[in-house]
């Protein structure tokens, strides 16, 4: 099954109030039952602990928004793949737009965070998405490329722990959403990339990012080649989060 839901908190949340949205997130399950697929909740470092303890017992699972590679090192301010995966993390996000944005990540920095993840056992949800003026100009297609290359050349990546989130800047945060049909064409030239270079295509999730919102979501996700969400603002309220992940159960037609 490729369906994946993922939430990113971004720098979002004091104490309390990621305690009361782990609590209700716990609740809906609780009441609801599972879905079917894998739910994620990527927290800021310091809600990690917290989630990990309050989700244990569901079938939630906790991922990271960012990490550096390797285990211990002089590197003032940042937190390793190793301390992650040892922590309970299950994900890490590598190759945010805001990552690229505000902090210059790319090239060798996110194969290199790709690769010493997923050898630590974290799966990566590697993000990757074309500015506005990119889309005006018709680049839309080789910003992709370049950027799945970029990260996903030259290193052994382990397929099965790779997960792809398509965002188009544009739509981050913005409340502007991709079109399904914008948003299937990107996926299936991702899709079409991943099979040229060697994976097994149809295993991979790729996941739409940009606004996603319970109005919006299943027709999205009803695209063939759309297997999930990376969920923003959005996720930061349950009942939203809750509705999107009912479109994603519904638009992949899964059993509840
Ligand atoms: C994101 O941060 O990855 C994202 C998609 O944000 P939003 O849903 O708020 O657009």
């Amino acid at each position: 099954m490729r369906a994946l839901l993922a939430a990113n908190w971004k720098m979002h949340l004091y104490p309390h109030q990621a305690e009361a949205l782990l609590r209700e997130l716990r609740q809906l399950e609780v009441e609801a039952g599972a879905w079917s697929f894998p739910v994620v909740v990527c927290p800021s470092y310091l809600y990690l602990p917290m989630a990990i303890q309050l989700l244990s017992g569901t079938s939630y699972q906790v991922g990271a928004q960012n990490g550096y590679p390797g285990e211990f090192g002089a590197y003032t301010g940042e937190v390793s793949m190793a301390q992650l995966k040892a922590v309970g993390c299950t994900h890490v996000i590598v190759g945010h737009s805001e990552r690229r944005q505000y902090f210059e990540e790319r090239g060798e920095l996110l194969r290199q965070k790709i690769q010493d993840a997923q050898r630590r056992g974290l799966k990566v949800i590697y993000c990757v998405g074309e500015t506005r003026p990119q889309r005006e100009t018709g680049e839309t297609l080789s910003i992709l490329e370049t950027q799945l290359r970029e990260a996903l050349t030259g290193i052994e990546v382990i397929w099965e722990n790779l997960i792809i989130a398509y965002e188009p800047v544009w739509a981050i945060g913005t409340g502007l959403n991709a079109t399904p049909q914008q948003a299937q064409e990107a996926h299936a030239f991702i899709r079409g990339w991943l099979r040229e270079n060697g994976a097994s295509a149809d295993k991979i999730p790729i996941l739409y990012g940009g606004s996603i919102k319970p109005s919006n979501a299943e027709s999205l996700f009803a695209q063939p080649d759309v297997d999930g969400g990376l969920v923003g603002g959005a996720s930061l309220v349950a009942a939203d989060f809750w509705a999107i992940a009912a479109a994603l159960q519904k638009a992949k037609g899964a059993p509840v």
